[in-house]
């Protein structure tokens, strides 16, 4: 059918979330109030959960991509018009909302926020939830009171998204970053994007005690677990961790005497459901403070067929920075 668009669609098959390329049309979309073409989506480690059948949909059937940059076809709201170019990062697309990997969607116009000048559309997706966490990270450090005079910044699992876009924008603002790597061949990409050192896991890990030597004063955290907290018992006095992930465990097995002797403060950051002054806040910085020139380094443009091979690559940690997915190819 000449209408017919294609999706990646997570549906239960004998009690287990499996996804597959279908045809749809409109009238298979949500009923939102605003009706997106789309060019590009990314892969994050959620999407790649979400595409192996890992259970993060929540609602089937569900069309995965937890981003998504196109061109407004048609809107009930006041806010946008056909033709503004768009994006939407988070907001529970993939889990409970129809998400990116589809060539047309349909939205709530209160979860989209115009592109910014500054970006394509193609950058705004290499950036992504991944890079925009990232950026949310570094504002929470700032506010944190963690200047550059301070001391040295630490970010974990620094290889991938999150960990990638931190260390570049980290060092473009004259941090000096020490990123924390357990893959010996990413060491260079990482000097490559800022980073001052790198230091593998083991390191990282310090002597393993809830209180340890004084080093980091502050830290990007996309880890958790033991990472998670060996970081935070060597953070210097009044400093501050940025934690945004769990790719090591969602536990931590951590105590309170980093807080309670060395006044460091932990600090939660999410994107998914982050408020809109926050998420323009975001856009706003990293549209200053995000060398472009980066991009081609950090990104892959990979077609909407290759997801199904992606996702079980970033689950197994063997995807290197950030992957922009093409879906009309
Ligand atoms: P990935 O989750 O794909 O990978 C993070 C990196 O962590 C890996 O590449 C690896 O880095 C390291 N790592 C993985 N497993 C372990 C382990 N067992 N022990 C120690 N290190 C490990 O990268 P993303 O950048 O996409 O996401 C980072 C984290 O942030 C994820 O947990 C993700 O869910 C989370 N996230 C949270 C958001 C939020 O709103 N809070 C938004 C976006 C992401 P290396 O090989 O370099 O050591």
């Amino acid at each position: 059918m000449s209408d017919s668009f294609r999706a990646l669609v997570i549906e239960d098959h004998d009690g287990k979330q499996q996804a597959s390329f279908k045809n749809l049309t409109i009238a298979d979309l949500p009923d939102e109030d605003v009706l997106v073409e789309v060019s590009y989506s990314t892969l994050n480690y959620k999407d790649g959960l979400a595409v192996s059948g890992k259970g993060i949909a929540r609602r089937l059937p569900m069309v995965g991509g937890i981003d998504l940059a196109g061109t407004v076809l048609e809107s009930a709201s006041g806010n946008f018009k056909p033709g503004d170019k768009v994006i939407v990062n988070g907001y529970g697309l993939s889990e409970l909302y129809w998400g990116g990997y589809s060539q047309k969607q349909k939205l709530k116009s209160e979860w989209l926020i115009k592109l910014p000048d500054a970006f394509t559309m193609q950058e705004a997706m290499a950036i992504g939830t991944a890079g925009y966490t990232s950026m949310l990270c570094v504002l929470a450090l700032e506010k944190a009171g963690i200047t550059r005079e301070k001391g040295e910044v630490l970010v974990t699992g620094a290889a991938v998204g999150v960990g990638s876009v931190a260390i570049a924008l980290l060092s473009k603002l004259g941090y000096r970053v020490i990123a924390s790597s357990g893959r010996a061949e990413t060491h260079e990409y990482l000097k490559k994007l800022g980073a001052s050192d790198v230091i593998s896991r083991e390191e990282t890990m310090g002597k393993g005690r809830p209180f340890d030597k004084e080093r980091w004063a502050g830290a990007v955290d996309c880890v958790g677990s033991k990472i998670l907290a060996s970081v935070i018992a060597q953070i210097n006095y009044g400093g501050a961790v940025a934690a945004c992930g769990l790719a090591g465990g969602n536990d931590l097995p951590t105590s309170v005497l980093p807080f309670i002797l060395r006044g460091v403060s932990l600090l939660g950051v999410d994107s998914v459901m982050a408020p809109r002054e926050k998420r323009e806040e975001a856009w706003a910085r990293l549209a200053v403070d995000l060398d472009k020139s980066l991009f081609d380094d950090m990104t892959v443009l990979e077609p909407m067929s290759n997801l199904p091979a992606l996702a079980e690559q970033i689950i197994k940690g063997q995807i290197r920075g950030r992957v922009v997915i093409d879906v009309n190819a």
